[in-house]
């Protein structure tokens, strides 16, 4: 078949401007995404041959060689994997099937610095191959098809490729880039050796490079390294979460993290733990330190990668961490499910159901580890908090309150979805309130505070903060000093429907039904106010009649000190915040 071209997808092509024009500040990430893709392909060839080996054919080994060529400045990342048929050429690298490509998109600004974090957290992929090249050729042989029916796809990276059908006796990918000029400092081992070894450590296949020799000039010319066609292992080839803890650094446990989960950005916290018992597993959980561009989209995947026995089996699987904690990045490897699990069958397995509460807990306990050590919680709560701070303690000083900003709203849609949890996550829950601006105040914080004879935990809901504050349902709690959690998050109310009580005390809307004060109301006040009821009767039958279309009653109320009235909505009605809501969303 002869030559054809074919054009990006607008997305690709509006990605591949940005890749060329705001990325070269990072320009080594390509090997990152490169050699990750050669391992996944590695991964999936591993999988389907499960059930069919007659796929690795004549090459039983699984690898992926680094080499490149000063002269002609390419660089050749070439690997031992599935493979693309011709179709599958065009589709995967003319066109970007990833769910949330349409909120990204709308979410550039045109700004450079703060477009780069975006395609970042975005995943840029295969295309981060033109941040280093001017023009890239890939040519590939599905695993299973015939040497006729190699593919070559060529494309410069602006607008068109190009796909041709060429002899290829080997199965597998391998992507050659042709370096831009500013780019030929990748032409050379050590620099190679450097940069993958940094970011490529983790992957548990063998990464090969050709090893050079020194050879002495002759004749009066210069010595020279000279390839020797020997190839070497340069990488540890040994999946970073099997490895024991002590011999993973810090430094190892960062780039792995960015490296599944694209972000630019150190991880804030991290859990890897091997689990015994009914069910075993190995987990290493992330806590990202941003919120991704698509947190809230519909369609926003889960982050933890599930393997069997090392075995790559899913990305995004859903099934092993609730909705809430979708943040959470990582890797579960389980001893036990079987290798041919499907997505239903995860939903059904016992096996499944122990890991994703035992991943549940492991998040939790690293959320309350870094609460105990906020510098505002650790006066609040000194007796967790020993007299020597040290260096590890002093690293999680702040990090709270940084999750807390970018998490705290989803963490709150626990409440409703993980009924086992409440309790924890409820202890969790930082509000600002009208002795806080800051959202910092903790439930059990605000029951220390709690005024003698107050039987509530007081609350409002707005759209900002200084809505929540001017309110004139705080009036009466102001002249009494009482505080009162000011909630400005859209979930708040669905939320806080979930927590009726915190620790045996109840919460409650000041803005719903008549704020019974209880005990913090004295004899002259009540009687003050049944006498004003009976004194207003006919006033405020007048009132009811006038507005009888649009409230329910009118009534005599303590709740105000300068105002003259305010709107509440009954006990057990939608909170007026709620009802704007609801209107928004055309309900
Ligand atoms: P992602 O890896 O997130 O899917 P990429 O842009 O990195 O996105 O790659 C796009 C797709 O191209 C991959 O999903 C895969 O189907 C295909 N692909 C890329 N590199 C290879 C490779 N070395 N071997 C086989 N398929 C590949
Ligand atoms: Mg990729």
């Amino acid at each position: 078949m002869s030559k054809q071209t074919h054009s990006f997808q607008a997305e690709v092509a509006q990605l591949l401007h940005l890749v060329t024009h705001s990325l070269y500040s990072n320009p080594e990430i390509f090997l990152r995404e490169l050699v990750s893709n050669a391992s996944d392909a590695c991964d999936k060839l591993r999988f389907e041959a499960l059930n069919d080996s007659s796929l690795y054919g004549d090459q039983p080994n699984l690898e992926v060689r680094v080499s490149f060529d000063a002269d002609a400045k390419t660089i050749t990342i070439a690997d031992t994997g599935i493979g693309m048929s011709q179709q599958e050429a065009i589709d995967n690298l003319g066109t970007i099937a990833k769910s949330g490509t349409k909120a990204f998109m709308d979410k550039l600004s045109g700004d450079q610095k703060s477009d780069a974090q975006l395609i970042g957290q975005f995943g840029v992929g295969f295309y981060s191959g033109y941040i280093v090249a001017d023009k890239i050729t890939v040519e590939t042989r599905r695993a299973g098809a015939p040497a006729s029916e190699g593919v070559r796809w060529v494309s410069g990276g602006t607008g068109e490729f190009e796909v041709e059908q060429i002899e290829r006796a080997e199965r597998g990918t391998s992507i050659t880039l042709h370096l831009r000029e500013e780019a030929q400092e990748f032409l050379n081992a050590w620099k190679l050796k450097q940069v993958i070894s940094k970011y490529s450590d983790h992957i548990s296949l063998p990464i090969l490079m050709e090893k050079q020799e020194w050879k002495e000039g002759e004749n009066d010319q210069p010595g020279a390294m000279v390839k020797t066609g020997e190839w070497e292992t340069i990488n540890k080839a040994s999946a970073l979460w099997t490895r024991p803890k002590k011999d993973i650094t810090e430094e190892q446990y960062k780039e792995f993290y960015k490296a599944i989960s694209h972000d630019f950005e150190d991880p804030l916290s991290w859990s890897h733990n091997r689990v015994e018992g009914n069910t075993e597993y190995t987990q290493l959980l992330f806590i990202p330190a941003k919120a991704p561009f698509d947190l809230y989209s519909r369609d926003k995947k889960a982050g933890v990668k599930l393997y069997v026995k090392r075995v790559f089996i899913m990305d995004d699987a859903e099934a092993l961490l609730p909705g809430y904690l979708r943040f959470v990045k990582g890797v579960i490897d389980s001893a036990d499910l079987p290798l041919n699990v499907s997505r239903e069958l995860l939903q059904e397995s016992r096996d499944v159901k122990l890991i994703r509460d035992g991943s549940v807990k492991r998040v939790l306990g690293m959320l309350e580890d870094l609460a105990r050590h906020d510098k505002h919680d650790a006066g609040a709560d000194a007796a967790d908090v020993t007299d020597v701070v040290s260096e590890e303690d002093k690293a999680k000083e702040g990090k709270f309150s940084q999750f807390y900003t970018e998490f705290g709203a989803v963490l709150k849609e626990g409440l409703g979805e993980d009924v086992a949890n409440k309790e924890r996550i409820a202890k969790l829950l930082r509000f600002a309130s009208t002795t806080s601006d800051a959202v910092n105040v903790s439930l059990a914080e605000y029951k220390a505070r709690m005024k003698e004879g107050q039987e509530a935990i007081y609350y409002i809901t707005a759209e900002t903060l200084a809505a929540a504050k001017n309110s004139p349902q705080l009036e009466v709690f102001k002249k009494k000093g009482i505080e009162v959690l000011l909630m400005t998050d859209r979930v708040d109310e669905w939320a806080l429907n979930y927590l009726t009580h915190f620790d045996d005390t109840p919460l409650q809307s000041v803005a719903k039904g008549a704020v019974d004060l209880g005990k913090l109301q004295d004899e002259e006040e009540k009687k003050a106010a049944e006498e004003a009821a009976e004194a207003f009767k006919p006033v405020l039958a007048k009132l009811k009649d006038a507005l009888k279309d649009k409230a329910q009653d009118v009534r005599v109320t303590t709740r105000l000190v300068d105002s003259p009235a305010c709107l509440v909505v009954t006990e057990d009605g939608m909170s007026a915040q709620l009802a704007r809501l609801l209107k928004q969303a055309g309900q």
